[in-house]
C-alpha cells in the first residue's frame, strides 16, 4: 500500500529521470515535432519536484491536484495540458485515501487514461502518448485483476507501455504536432510515448 510519502517519493523520482533523459526526448521531439519535449518535462517536473519538498500535504489527492495543476501552468506546449490533466483526474479517486494498494490506483489510473483521451481526443495507433498510456492500463488492470498488488501491477504496465512506445516508431503520427509530418513521421519514436514510460518506470520504482 502506497502513503503519501510514496507518492512524493514518485515525483522526485520522475524529476531526476526526466532531468536524465531530457537530451534524449528532446532528440526524438527534434525529429518529428520541434525540439522541445525534454526541456519541457524536465522543466515542469522541476516544479513538482520543488512542491512535493516544499509543501505539506494533508492527503494524496491534494498532492497530485497540486501536481496536475502545477504541470498546467509549467510544462506548455501539448504535453503540458495533457499531464496536467492527468495527474487531476489521477487524483479524483484517490480523494479519502491514505493507503492505496492496486485496485483503488487501477480505478484512478483509468480516469488519469480517459483524462488523457477527453485531453487530446487520441486513439490508437495515431503515435501519442496513449499508444503507451492504453497497453499499460490494459497490463495493470490484468495483473491487478489476478491479485498482483501495486508495485507488480504497475511494473507490468511499465513494461506494457515500454512495448507501445516502442510501437510507435513504425506508425504515421494522426494528432499533435508530428502529425503536419504524416508519412515522414515513420521510423521515429514519439517523445510522448517515451516521457510516459518514464512516469510509470518511476512509479514501479516507487509505489509498492
Ligand atoms: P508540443 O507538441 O506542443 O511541442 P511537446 O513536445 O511537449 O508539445 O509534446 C509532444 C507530445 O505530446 C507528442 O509526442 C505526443 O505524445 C503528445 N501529444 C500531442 N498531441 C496529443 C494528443 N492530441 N493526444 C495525446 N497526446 C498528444
Ligand atoms: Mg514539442
Amino acid at each position: 500500500m502506497a502513503d503519501l510519502s510514496q507518492f512524493t517519493t514518485w515525483i522526485r523520482q520522475a524529476s531526476e529521470a526526466y532531468d536524465a533523459a531530457a537530451e534524449e526526448l528532446t532528440e526524438l521531439d527534434r525529429l518529428i515535432g520541434d525540439a522541445d519535449h525534454g526541456s519541457n518535462m524536465r522543466r515542469g517536473f522541476a516544479a513538482v519536484a520543488q512542491v512535493a519538498s516544499a509543501e505539506q500535504f494533508v492527503g494524496i489527492e491534494p498532492f497530485l491536484k497540486k501536481v496536475g495543476m502545477t504541470l498546467v501552468s509549467t510544462v506548455g506546449g501539448a504535453s503540458g495540458p495533457l499531464y496536467g490533466t492527468f495527474f487531476l483526474r489521477l487524483a479524483g479517486p484517490l480523494a479519502g485515501y491514505e493507503q492505496v494498494g492496486a485496485p483503488e490506483f487501477g480505478a484512478a489510473l483509468r480516469a488519469g487514461v480517459e483524462g488523457v483521451v477527453a485531453r487530446g481526443r487520441a486513439e490508437a495507433d495515431d503515435k501519442t502518448m496513449y499508444d503507451a498510456w492504453a497497453p499499460a492500463l490494459t497490463a495493470f488492470d490484468e495483473a491487478a485483476g489476478s491479485g498482483a498488488d501495486l508495485h507488480t501491477a504497475l511494473t507490468a504496465a511499465a513494461q506494457a507501455a515500454a512495448a507501445g512506445r516502442d510501437a510507435t516508431e513504425h506508425l504515421a503520427a494522426r494528432k499533435g504536432r508530428a502529425s503536419y509530418l504524416g508519412e515522414r513521421s515513420r521510423g521515429h519514436v514519439d517523445p510522448g510515448a517515451a516521457s510516459t514510460v518514464i512516469l510509470l518506470e518511476s512509479a514501479a520504482q516507487t509505489l509498492s
